[in-house]
């Protein structure tokens, strides 16, 4: 075991400040990871302050899982990561390996999965502690390779905003010549855009602020709609392949259930607080469905992060120093990010 330096909350009504935290020392399967930047996802947010009843938080609580860095040490039974490699953690560390669903590669859904925070530690008790720290240790398998062209500022999102949006594009089948809704432009959204995009689909942004119109075309939009405007809705009836839809606040999603075609499909990857109303008339005609998507599996995640080296796409992040944090967390609740803050993880070190 070893001490590393990290950003805690004590407390659902603390502000996160500096701490010290144990790490295990690297088994022969693990790897550890200076963490050179972690992206702060809403997820985060809502854990340091326990809003949510299925996930109680058990202070302190560590959060971040949007993690890059450089492999500083590995165990000996280690294969396919090297002292130096450039190295990244999403949402999971560890899963059973052995259910159905871990032996489909999908390691989101085992009943076993150990999340990168607030889950039970096997190793040292407590719970995990995630990236808002200086290092991390992880077994091999849920470490991910990330492309050298990708700036490690911009790939740190990627590991949950970038996955959560590419896991449901290409289950459903988003490919070249597709008609694709993203709906909210926010972190995860303008990931879904830039996927859509890359993935040759024709995309439309459904956004309540006309303003962000250019910021739209410039990320790889090819049509904007105002979602509260009727008529420029009810152009697109019927059209859609698959909409993603993004917004964790309250809305109608009967209005783009209905913009989907014969078996168009619907995934929502926002958790508004209460359930949605669904019309089943608006499924029942043209046979669409409607869905939900959680990250994706490791082999997924590493399919995405090569998919983004190929195609140069990162997060665009706004970098700060993690003594912003607290700041930062306020400006995440008013939307106040173009898309999504980077923690530049060797401000640690400075007082
Ligand atoms: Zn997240
Ligand atoms: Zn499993």
């Amino acid at each position: 075991m070893y001490n590393a330096k990290a950003y805690s909350a004590a407390s659902a009504t603390s502000q996160l400040a500096p701490t010290m935290i144990p790490r295990r020392d690297p088994g022969e399967h693990d790897i550890q990871i200076e963490i050179l930047f972690c992206g702060i996802c809403h997820s985060d947010l809502h854990q340091v302050r326990n809003e949510w009843s299925v996930m109680p938080t058990v202070y302190p609580c560590i959060p971040g899982h949007e993690i890059v860095g450089r492999v500083t040490k590995v165990g000996s039974a280690v294969t396919k990561f090297k002292i130096g490699d450039l190295a990244a953690v999403g949402c999971l560390v560890d899963s059973d390996g052995n259910c159905p669903d871990c032996k489909a590669g999908l390691e989101q859904f085992c009943p076993n999965m150990t999340l990168t925070y607030n889950s039970p530690d096997v190793h040292l008790g407590g719970v995990t502690y995630g990236g808002y720290s200086d290092s991390i240790v992880v077994k091999e398998h849920f470490v991910l390779h990330v492309p050298s062209n990708l700036n490690p500022a911009g790939a740190a999102p990627l590991l949950c905003a970038g996955i959560t949006t590419y896991s449901p594009m290409r289950h459903w089948g988003v490919t070249k010549d597709k008609k694709v809704g993203v709906v909210g432009l926010g972190g995860l959204g303008h990931m879904a855009v830039k996927f859509a995009h890359a993935l040759g689909a024709h995309v439309v942004v459904f956004t309540t602020s006309p303003n962000k119109k250019d910021d739209a075309l410039r990320l790889g939009v090819d049509e904007v709609v105002v979602s509260h405007d009727a008529d420029q809705m009810n152009k697109h009836v019927g059209s859609f392949d698959f909409i993603l839809d993004a917004v964790s606040a309250e809305h109608d999603i009967n209005a783009y259930i209905q913009l989907l075609r014969r078996d168009g499909n619907i995934t929502v990857v926002g958790a508004p607080d209460n359930p949605h109303a669904v019309s089943a008339f608006g499924l029942l005609f043209k046979r669409r469905s409607i869905s939900g998507s959680l990250i994706g599996g490791i082999a997924e995640t590493q399919e995405m992060l090569d998919f983004c080296g190929k195609h140069n796409i990162t997060a665009d992040v706004e970098i700060i120093p993690i003594q912003k944090v607290n700041v930062a967390y306020e400006r995440l609740l008013k939307a106040d990010v173009k898309y999504r803050f980077s923690i530049d993880m060797t401000s640690l070190k400075s007082k």
